[in-house]
């Protein structure tokens, strides 16, 4: 499998001269084509620092991170949102849907940008669309929507160029339990069937039960990495004794 992201040796600082918090100490990672990767730890870790990174929206103290053999630390901001715009899909917290448009012309947005011709754009927008159980909602407008639909509707959107990797923030934190569901099935069969790499971050176990690997984050490092091998119950059972040991503040 192909290497779709380095990250090498990454530190993040924040503050001045006189008070400055490390908020990551030493990141190491590699993201393969086709990985599901979850990455847990409790609230203020640093996960968004470290996906913001990643994804190109905030910049290393010190490290590097390379995405498809290019080291991005050091690129023009012009190659960074090339970058962005062909390698990397986006799925945050609060969806991020434009409430002038219907859903469908929200998922195929970014095709027109890159000025896609509109029968390819509204056939990739139905495979989308059916892949996250959205076919009968596409004249929606986003207010007519739930907020799983939206969700679902918003990745859609980050997987419809069919970028190298999908990054995710807490994909999940406004949705609820059975939404929440809904969309962490269709991520996973995104990944199955239509091969997309992601990197998730999140608190809940639940959420990375679905991944493939979970890394854990903590005091600014990776502890620990779990395997997904057997059934999801089984995987989500393992991530909260990990969890206990680890120790109460992990949750
Ligand atoms: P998480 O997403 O895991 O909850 P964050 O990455 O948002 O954590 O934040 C990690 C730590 O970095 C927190 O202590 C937060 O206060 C701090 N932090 C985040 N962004 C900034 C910033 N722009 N300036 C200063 N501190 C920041
Ligand atoms: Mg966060």
């Amino acid at each position: 499998m192909k290497k779709v992201v380095e990250i090498k040796n990454l530190v993040k600082s924040y503050g001045g001269k006189d008070y400055q918090t490390k908020v990551l100490k030493n990141i190491n990672l590699d993201i393969y084509e086709n990985d599901f990767i979850a990455i847990m730890g409790p609230s203020g870790a640093g996960k968004s620092t470290l996906l913001n990174m990643i994804s190109t929206l905030d910049k290393p103290t010190h490290g590097q991170i390379i995405i498809d053999g290019e080291d991005i630390s050091n690129v023009s901001n012009k190659r960074l949102s090339k970058i962005r715009q062909e390698k990397i899909g986006f799925i945050f917290q609060d969806y991020n849907l434009l409430d002038n448009m219907t859903l469908a012309d929200n998922i195929a947005l970014p095709l027109s940008l890159n000025g896609v011709k509109n029968t390819e754009a509204i056939a990739r927008t139905k495979a989308m669309a059916e892949l996250f159980g959205l076919s009968n909602h596409l004249n929606k407008y986003p207010y007519q929507l739930s907020g799983g639909q939206k969700q679902r509707g918003a990745s859609a959107r980050a997987l419809i160029t069919n970028p190298r990797i999908i990054f995710a923030d807490e994909p999940t934190g406004a949705l609820d339990s059975k939404s929440s569901k809904d969309l962490l099935v269709s991520l996973k069969n995104a990944n199955e069937r239509g091969n997309a790499t992601i990197l998730m971050v999140t608190h809940d176990a639940y959420s990375a039960s679905y991944a493939k690997q979970v890394y854990f984050l903590s005091d600014g490092s990776i502890k620990c990495r779990l395997n997904h091998t057997g059934k999801r119950e089984q995987f989500y059972d393992e991530i909260l004794s990990l969890l206990a040991s680890m120790g109460s503040d992990q949750q």
